[in-house]
């Protein structure tokens, strides 16, 4: 089979998006009005306008990659083609980022060949990075004789405060990128950063970020797999995920979107727009977790709706099924309401049920328990793995918080304020007694309550 050559891939300079360059100021100072091959102007604008950083992220470069030609030889003699497309491709995006062009198109160059499997023809590809390679580390090397600059002042205060501002996860095991995705966000998010693939799992499960910032290739697991997994989990499937792709990955993109991620952004970054797509998930995360919310609550009472207590209602009554655990429910109704809204009204009419409302869920607080509004006067106590007496004893409370509320209420024939009558049923949900069966008998039990005097609670357990 003849040897097939690696045409380097065409990266016209006008697909590299360069960001405006900055106006100058003092601080400027740190840095040379020039660095060839660098194009400080476009770097600064990349590095979020801090000559500093931009400084610190040269001399990092010069650092981390010196010898990044001779570790290609040597990944590729042990055929570590992946080690080596790897080393390409973060080499290439901190390139783009410091704005070394004849370097980002010789890594690009050779990272499209290494992934397209042209090892035959890699040599002259490498041979082209180690020549770009080394007046780029040259001239970084330069910045140790500049003075360096001094120490940075304690860092301004957040312009948001901490309880309100959203959590990023940044995900890259380039530092170089974690430290300039800081530097754009650190003022007004909380800032979360993972190196790797597993630990962006755990952080995003325990930490549940507002939205992820992800890198696609990492050793281990790569952002792929991450977000793969993370859309899996219940817990994370809602959190947006931006993906950092590299320059001109068409099908990175495409794979990161049909994988169920937000959006992307391609590197090497402009501060100014990943900014603003991050900015727009978080505004679209705000708006749909408000919906999610208004959704299950009842508007004159704050209490869970009907709808959400159906949810958990089949939910408990499943597992209690499965684990064969007690589970209680206490359903309970104003008493002469229709004659109190005709004595004071409506509107008093509403006060009075959010009051109660607030007395029922200051008496009903385990975080399993669930208390929600089933329509007009009614409510109903959801009571997880709560046995009988543990039930009755809840349901006689919640009748004396009502009860001290004190709401007078003149045309009641129970007594001179408002007063509420409970129904308490408990079952096992092991027999084949349906929900809607359950419920009917809580509503027996209120029934009977209501017959037998009012303000009072009777009770019932089923097999
Ligand atoms: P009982 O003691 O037998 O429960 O008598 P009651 O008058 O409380 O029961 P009835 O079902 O006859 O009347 C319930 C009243 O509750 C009538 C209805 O207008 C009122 N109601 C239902 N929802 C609301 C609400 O959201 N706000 C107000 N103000 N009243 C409501
Ligand atoms: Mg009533
Ligand atoms: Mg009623």
């Amino acid at each position: 089979m003849p040897a097939r050559r690696v045409e380097p891939p065409k990266i016209p300079t006008s697909e590299i998006k360069r960001p405006q360059t900055p106006p100058t100021s003092p601080d400027n100072a740190v840095l040379p009005a020039h660095l060839p091959p660098f194009d400080l102007g476009a770097a600064l604008a990349r590095t979020a306008g801090k000559p500093k950083l931009l400084r610190k992220m040269l001399l990092g470069f010069r650092d981390k990659y010196a010898n990044a030609g001779t570790e290609l030889w040597k990944h590729l003699a042990e055929g570590h083609t992946n080690e080596a497309e790897r080393l390409a491709h973060t080499l290439k995006g901190i390139a783009a980022t410091l704005e070394a062009r004849d370097l980002t198109v010789a890594t690009a160059a050779l990272e499209h060949a290494l992934r397209a499997g042209h090892t035959e023809s890699l040599a002259p590809l490498i041979e082209a990075v180690e020549r770009e390679l080394a007046p780029a580390i040259a001239a970084a090397a330069t910045l140790d004789a500049q003075p360096a600059p001094p120490p940075s002042p304690t860092p301004a205060a957040a312009t948001t405060p901490p309880k309100s501002r959203p959590r990023i996860l940044i995900v890259d095991d380039e530092p170089a990128n974690i430290e300039l995705l800081i530097e754009i966000f650190g003022n007004d998010y909380e800032v979360l950063t993972a190196l790797e693939g597993l630990t962006a799992q755990k952080t995003a499960t325990k930490e549940k970020p507002d939205v992820i910032l992800l890198d696609v290739m990492m050793p281990g697991i790569d952002g792929y797999e991450v977000c793969r997994r993370l859309k899996a989990e219940p817990t994370t499937t809602c959190t947006p995920i931006i993906f950092i792709t590299g320059l001109g990955d068409i099908t990175a993109e495409t794979r990161a979107l049909e994988l169920g991620a937000a959006d992307y952004v391609t590197k090497p970054i402009t501060p100014a727009a990943v900014k603003a797509r991050v900015n727009n998930q978080i505004l679209l995360k705000r708006a749909q977790e408000q919906l999610t919310r208004l959704a299950i609550t009842d508007g004159l009472t704050g209490l869970a709706n009907r709808r959400h207590f159906d949810d958990r209602m089949t939910q408990e009554h499943a597992r209690h099924a499965r684990s064969g655990g007690e589970l209680s429910i206490i359903l309970l109704d104003v008493d002469h309401f229709k004659a109190f809204n005709d004595t004071y009204g409506h509107i008093s009419g509403d006060g009075c049920l959010t009051r109660v409302a607030g007395a029922i869920s200051g008496v009903v607080t385990r975080a399993t328990d669930l208390v929600a509004r089933y329509g007009g006067e009614e409510f109903v106590c959801l009571l997880p793995m709560t046995n009988h007496r543990g039930a009755i004893a809840i349901a006689e409370k919640v009748r004396k918080a009502v009860s001290k509320l004190a709401i007078p209420h003149s045309q009641s024939s129970v007594a001179d304020h408002v007063t509420i009558s409970l129904g308490v049923i408990t079952t096992r949900c092991i027999s084949d007694r349906s929900l809607s069966n359950i419920l009917a008998l809580a509503d027996e039990q209120l029934y009977a309550a209501k017959s037998s005097g009012r303000n009072r609670v009777c009770a019932a357990s089923a097999p």
